[in-house]
């Protein structure tokens, strides 16, 4: 059961005035996590949550006196520049920080003057990867997007027989994610033309995004035990943006009988902040299936999962060329979608993941797969957008694109907010394209 608490009381406002903006992603209602380090400096990343336009030095608030001893051992572990440890923790450690963080933060907190000096501009920052991502599994839970991109290779049957009732989905790479604000070469591979004989190596002609949400693990479960679905939530830490960057091409020519290889483990993007799931409380929807569509055997079923499995998260995603940049012009949001369109719940990718045996280990990262809506403008990648290449898309000042082009820098972006609950965001997923070596 999801339950509200003070922390989540639309009305708090806190003391720090950048968080009281309508406009920010980081209100006192939200409290997500990064690893940061202040720019230039050569000290030890460590953790922080934001604020408004800040970052609290968790570290530098613990030595400030700011919380009660008892969180100490909590607190610890947050020294560290990786977050897995507190992620290991589990939720009731979670929660409890959480509470003492709002209380902190709040307008006519206790110890103001003492944590003040413990913050940080978010834009005097470096950030890492929050996570020692152990392993890195990639699903496909929108059905929109195994549809259309079943349709380009089946037209007369987009959709595989286990698409209804297994939650897809593939072991991917871990050691090349990479934190928002990252530059990566465009990848070569193997690629065949159609009407060729053989394959040649070369630049992958066939640059993709995909706009993901990322579920990182909290607490893990031992090998050999499965995580039931009423409790795979309290196993999930929080969520933020991934960009699994996609080589079409490679792709295509690499991925029968197997799957996906190189054409997906040359970079993915993170953003740098994870909001945990307790933040996400207010935003959860009921989780649905059509009645003409197979429901999902009984342990992806229950009652909780139908009332609230589901989360309302919007999603987008932004394109800058290089000759947007050169005249000065912003980003151009070229899709928006929701994650409430997946056709696979959080803890139903949770559950399904451990029905083997596996055991999940907290850092793990799952992607939920490339989130796109049923509409023309809500696609999330460029694969569906343009049709596998066929159509290009117009972007506003003239510019066209089939796939993308070296210089281009795509950043997602994401944000909740209801009529009984404010806007909370997710920060950015932000990379440039260079040109291949
Ligand atoms: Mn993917």
């Amino acid at each position: 059961m999801l339950n509200l608490n003070e922390t989540h009381n639309p009305k708090l406002t806190s003391w720090v005035a950048s968080a009281n903006d309508r406009k920010t992603d980081f209100p006192i209602q939200n409290l997500p996590y990064s690893i940061f380090r202040r720019k230039g400096q050569s000290e030890a990343f460590r953790a922080g949550v934001a604020i408004g336009d800040q970052i609290v030095d968790l570290k530098a608030a613990h030595k400030a006196g700011v919380f009660p001893v008892g969180l100490t051992p909590t607190l610890k572990t947050l020294y560290k520049p990786r977050l897995n440890k507190f992620m290991s923790l589990g939720k009731d450690a979670w929660s409890e920080l959480r509470l003492h963080l709002s209380r902190a933060l709040r307008e006519g907190a206790d110890k103001i003057t003492q944590l003040e000096a413990c913050l940080v501009s978010q834009s005097q920052v470096d950030y890492k990867v929050p996570a020692r991502i152990g392993d890195y599994t990639d699903f496909y839970t929108s059905i929109h997007h195994a549809t259309n991109v079943g349709k380009l290779f089946r037209p007369d049957n987009p959709l595989l027989p286990n698409y209804q009732w297994v939650p897809i989905g593939y072991h991917g790479r871990s050691s090349s994610i990479r934190v928002s604000g990252h530059e990566f070469h465009r990848p070569c591979g193997q690629l065949k033309a159609p009407d060729a004989d053989t394959p040649i190596l070369a630049p992958c002609k066939r640059l993709d995004y995909e706009l993901e949400v990322g579920i990182y693990i909290g607490k893990g479960n031992e090998l050999g035990s499965a995580i039931a679905l009423d409790n795979a939530e309290d196993h999930v830490f929080g969520l933020g943006l991934l960009n699994d960057w996609s080589a079409r091409d490679i792709q295509a020519w690499e991925y029968q009988p197997l799957g996906p290889f190189l054409s997906k483990s040359f970079a993915s993007t993170v953003s740098p902040w994870i909001v945990t799931m307790e933040a996400l409380t207010p935003y959860r929807d009921n989780w649905s299936r059509q009645e003409s569509h197979p429901q999902p055997l009984p342990y992806l079923d229950s009652h909780d999962l139908r009332n609230s499995g589901a989360v309302d998260m919007h999603l987008e995603i932004h394109i800058q060329t290089a000759a947007m940049r050169a005249e000065g012009m912003p980003s151009e949001r070229v899709a928006l979608s929701n994650f409430n369109q997946s056709y696979w719940s959080i803890s139903q990718m949770v559950t399904h993941h451990t029905v083997n045996g596996c055991n999940l280990k907290a850092g793990d990262l799952f992607g939920s797969g490339t989130m796109s809506g049923p509409n023309a403008d809500s696609v999330g990648a460029l694969l569906e957008a343009t049709a596998g290449g066929r159509e290009p898309i117009m972007l506003g000042h003239g510019e066209k694109r089939t796939f993308l082009e070296d210089g281009d820098t795509v950043t997602l972006k994401g944000y909740c907010n209801n009529d009984n609950a404010p806007r909370i965001g997710f920060g950015e997923a932000s990379a440039r394209v260079l040109p291949a070596v």
